[in-house]
């Protein structure tokens, strides 16, 4: 294992580029114990799909591109135990191969397991908690090197599961896996109003439920999920126009269409919206229908609220995103999650609806970021780990009722501060 020197690491969206002292990636537990050992800063980066500056370090970049393999599959107990570095995509081919698939997911695949726990990443749907709860067991290298096993259902479990790389290194994990099953998703348009007039009832009816919104466009794209076991009905020919043609080539050229002139982005957005005005009915494959193809490169903030004010909440979100003076050439998302106890979890103790402002970057962003973080701020959101947020230290304590507990912890799990960086320091130190 030669750690590459003085290394340069650039994120997904474009907006970090941190410097390294050195790049290391170990191909066996003990490589990657070693690393932790022989380093006084070292921090992880999984596959960089976090816009935060979640991953940079003061000394060593750690990234576990070589450590990905799958371990265990125990088909009685439906559990996988895997490497922390294999990807999403890696473990959905995996799993549909052995008839398994994993509970719930995101939009997109490409990450790690372990970044994807880390920032408290989650899918959609009331019943569904983030991606960490899917965790059973998983295994951290501290700051001394030692390896710790946590379980579910234990305080430092729920303390160490989303903990943005702060307190060691996962090493191993053992997920609860579920069989395959299908989606049947039903996919149309409605009137914004009429969709926040009915938002319970969507709510509660759908396994899985998001709107995705182009403002100022008056209707919003619906998205719902029922779990099924019905044989999958989707036609090749929909997926490669509709999934690849359209969903790629088409939205990547009308977003840099809409980047040339921000006065043509309303009139894009509408017509982008309007595609759907032919609804979508067809059954297939769970992470199929999860996953949509990777987006261009682009800027988000995303936050997440208690349930309990959606209605009021997405009627002050319209006004908000609806009558300003930006423009947007970029989906806006709206997403559902079951609340949990993991400390530093988003959806900490309360149900959650997740309220994205995403934007093809520019000179609009860092405003149009901090005219909706006011807001977000105003209605007890709580940011998410690896995308775009202001707030600090002051802010998160009295939004998180574990914060405290977590700072006391990291000080005690960590006390030279191997694991941390400038971020770290301002919202925990
Ligand atoms: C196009 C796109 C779509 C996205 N869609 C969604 C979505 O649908 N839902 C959602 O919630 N989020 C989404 N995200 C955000 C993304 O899921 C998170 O930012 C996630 O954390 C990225 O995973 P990663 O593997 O790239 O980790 P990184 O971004 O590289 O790192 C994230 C954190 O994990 C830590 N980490 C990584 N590996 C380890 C390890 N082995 N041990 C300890 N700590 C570790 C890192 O130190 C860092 O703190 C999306 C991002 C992009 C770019």
């Amino acid at each position: 294992m030669k750690p590459a020197q003085s290394y340069h690491f650039t994120n997904w969206g474009k907006n970090l580029r941190i410097r390294t002292d050195a790049y290391i990636q170990p191909a066996t537990e003990a490589e990657l114990i070693a690393a932790v050992r022989n380093h006084p800063y070292i921090r992880v980066v999984g596959t960089g799909h976090s816009w935060s500056d979640v991953f940079s370090t003061k000394g060593v970049l750690l990234n576990l591109d070589k450590y990905q393999r799958v371990l265990h599959l125990d088909k009685g107990n439906k559990t996988l135990t895997v490497q922390a570095g294999i990807k999403l995509w890696q473990l959905n081919e995996y799993l549909d191969k052995q008839g398994f698939a994993l509970i719930n997911l995101g939009s997109i695949a490409q990450q790690s397991i372990a970044g994807a726990i880390s920032t408290g990443t989650h899918g959609s749907g009331i019943r569904f908690q983030c991606l960490a709860s899917q965790v059973l067991s998983f295994s951290l290298i501290d700051a001394k090197g030692e390896k710790r096993v946590l379980h579910k259902g234990t305080d430092e479990f729920n303390a160490a599961v989303i903990s943005l790389g702060c307190l060691g290194v996962i090493s191993e994990i053992t997920l609860q896996i579920t069989e395959a099953y299908r989606l049947h998703d039903k996919t149309f348009i409605e009137d914004f109003d009429s969709v926040i007039h009915r938002i319970d009832e969507l709510i509660a009816q759908n396994d899985h439920f998001k709107l995705w919104w182009m403002p100022p466009a008056r209707e919003v794209v619906v998205y719902t999920y029922k779990r099924t076991q019905e044989p999958r009905n989707d036609s090749r020919l929909r997926q490669f126009m509709n999934d690849r043609v359209l969903s790629v080539l088409g939205y990547r050229t009308m977003v840099k269409i809409g980047h040339l002139k921000n006065s043509w982005r309303p009139a894009i957005n509408q017509f982008l919206t309007n595609q759907l005005k032919k609804p979508i009915d067809r059954i297939e494959k769970s992470f199929k229908v999860f996953n949509v193809p990777e987006p261009p490169v682009h800027r988000e903030t995303e936050w997440a609220f208690d349930v309990k004010d959606a209605k009021e909440l997405l009627r002050g979100y319209k006004e908000l995103l609806g009558n300003n003076k930006y423009t947007f050439n970029f989906i806006q998302e709206i997403r559902f999650t079951k609340g949990d106890d993991f400390w530093l979890s988003e959806c900490h103790g309360r149900d959650s609806i997740w309220i994205g402002v995403y934007n093809h970057e520019d000179h609009q962003w860092n405003d149009l970021h901090a005219y909706f973080e006011a807001f977000a701020v105003k209605w007890n959101g709580r940011p998410h780990w690896g995308k775009e947020f202001l707030v600090r230290k002051d802010y998160l304590q009295t939004s998180y009722p574990k914060y405290n507990d977590f700072i006391r912890l990291r000080k005690a799990m960590d006390p030279d501060g191997k694991f941390s960086n400038p971020l770290m320091e301002a919202i925990f130190d």
